[in-house]
């Protein structure tokens, strides 16, 4: 019997205790879907992700690379916010991470952006959260593009730094604005693969 992604997530202690799931905002025939981590306090209180301080920066990022939510879909990997902003528990990725690929297959976007080290280091290990430590950090491979397969789905990621690591290191708005040439020029390209 298929299991229910949805109801599997609810069933984690996080989604009992949040005030709203967050499950997405934007436009859900993109062909950019952007993945974080987990909703944080704004996110949880609007029941939309991205609204916080790194929200408002990753707004001005895409603008300064003429996009907006009409053109992307954005999400994260937990759909409800960990107490304090705690780091999420690998059986909260393992039950969350269904909702995610649901998503991914509905969306079927071209290119999907890991948004920092910790949703990246979750596609790169192929959704297998004991492997996520051994994987390489965002500094060396943001903006390369890999095809990567989680549970039978391929999808095709470039990692990007996180909008909340820009807003403490301005330097890195430039290495931003390059990487996004590289996932405006794969959603250019005619097919997926
Ligand atoms: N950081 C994330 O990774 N996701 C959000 O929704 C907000 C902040």
């Amino acid at each position: 019997m298929e299991v229910d992604s949805i109801l599997l997530a609810k069933e984690t202690e996080i989604c009992k205790n949040c005030l709203n799931v967050v499950v997405g905002k934007g436009n859900l025939n993109a062909d950019i879907l952007f993945v974080g981590e987990a909703p944080g306090r704004n996110e949880d209180e609007q029941g939309l992700p991205f609204v916080g301080a790194a929200g408002k920066n990753l707004d001005k990022l895409l603008a300064n690379v003429g996009l907006s939510l009409d053109d992307i879909y954005v999400t994260n990997i937990l759909k409800c916010r960990p107490p304090e902003n705690r780091d999420p528990l690998d059986e909260e990725i393992e039950k969350h991470a269904g909702w995610l690929l649901k998503q991914i297959s509905e969306i079927k976007p071209k290119i999907v952006c890991s948004l920092g080290n910790y949703a990246t280091k979750f596609f790169l290990s192929g959704g297998n959260v004991g492997g996520m430590k051994d994987q390489p950090g965002i500094t060396s491979v943001h903006g390369k593009v890999r095809i990567v397969e989680i549970n039978g789905v391929k999808i095709k990621l470039i990692p990007l730094f996180h909008p909340a690591a820009i807003i403490y290191n301005r330097s890195l708005i430039g290495e931003w604005e390059k990487d996004m040439e590289v996932v405006k020029g794969e959603v250019s390209q005619r097919g997926l693969f």
